[in-house]
């Protein structure tokens, strides 16, 4: 297992769960609870140890995963949250190797997700129109991401209701307010047996991008659905749903572009 080196981001969190970030940089200090921390008692020890600091304050120190870096990233626009980034990922089908088309770039959290899922040979391209927002997204994405993982994105400063430049792309993937508008430009851009997913927050949005998949000819097998997810208690006796949680985030519509061509495939024998 590769130590925490020098350089590394790394998350500090409590036995009640509070988590502070952290960038390890040999030589500097940190104030934590009103102790100093030294970055170099950290520096060459395993991802997942256990810290105790001379007044009895303990805690964890991790590389944080994506969910744990996504949650805790400085915001431009309003994230996806790990729920439906995870949902998106499977239900978009998002391989190794695939063009994915994204629009808007917001703060990079699904970004970030599409980018590790089609991996080395894969490309995101990501439409943004609001400069501050894709370059806010850019310095999360980078602060997370290697070099050649970061290569893997292009964002675009175009309006995407305006068309897709890009042709023959494998997914289209829309966390936008209109995503009814690029319907029609995705008909024409999106390969044969791709996926179109678009995440929308009100009803009467879904209405809108489904009746303009339907009245496109080049989709078909469309779906929509929400997930909510509901953490549990388990202690002692009481085990049982906890009281609160997130009610709504927001609608995944998929559909499936097609070819209506039919080929004639009767037995020959
Ligand atoms: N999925 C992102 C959040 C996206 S918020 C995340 O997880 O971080 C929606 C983004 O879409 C905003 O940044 C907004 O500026 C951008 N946007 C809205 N309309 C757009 C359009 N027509 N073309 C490109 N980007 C657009």
């Amino acid at each position: 297992m590769q130590k925490l080196s020098d350089g590394e981001l790394v998350h500090l969190v409590t036995a009640d769960e509070k988590e502070y970030r952290l960038t390890l940089k040999a030589g500097s200090s940190f104030k934590f609870s009103g102790e100093t921390l030294l970055h170099d008692d950290l520096i060459g020890q395993n991802d997942g140890v256990q810290v105790s600091l001379s007044r009895g304050t303990r805690f964890f120190v991790f590389r944080p995963t994506l969910s744990q870096y996504t949650l805790f990233m400085p915001r431009g626009a309003q994230i996806l949250y790990p729920k439906d980034i995870a949902l998106i990922t499977m239900w978009a089908d998002i391989y190794p190797g695939a063009t994915v088309l994204e629009a808007g770039v917001g703060s990079g959290a699904l970004t970030l997700a599409l980018l590790r899922a089609v991996g080395e040979k894969g490309q995101v391209i990501s439409y943004e129109i609001r400069e501050d927002f894709a370059n806010r997204a850019i310095k999360n994405i980078k602060e997370y991401l290697n070099e050649s993982e970061f290569g893997r994105l292009l964002v675009r400063p175009n309006d995407i209701y305006d068309g897709i430049l890009e042709q023959e792309v494998d997914r289209i993937v829309l966390d936008l307010p209109e995503p009814h508008r690029v319907v029609p430009h995705a008909a024409q851009k999106l390969r044969s047996g791709g996926i179109f997913l678009s995440f929308l927050p009100t009803v009467p949005q879904v209405e809108k991008v489904v009746d303009a998949l339907r009245n496109e000819s080049k989709f078909d097998f469309i779906e929509t659905f929400e997930t909510l997810l509901r953490p549990w208690n388990i202690d002692g006796r009481s085990v049982r749903p906890q009281l609160r949680m997130v009610a709504h985030s927001g609608f995944l519509t998929v559909a499936r572009r097609v070819s209506r061509i039919e080929i004639n495939a009767q037995d020959k024998l």
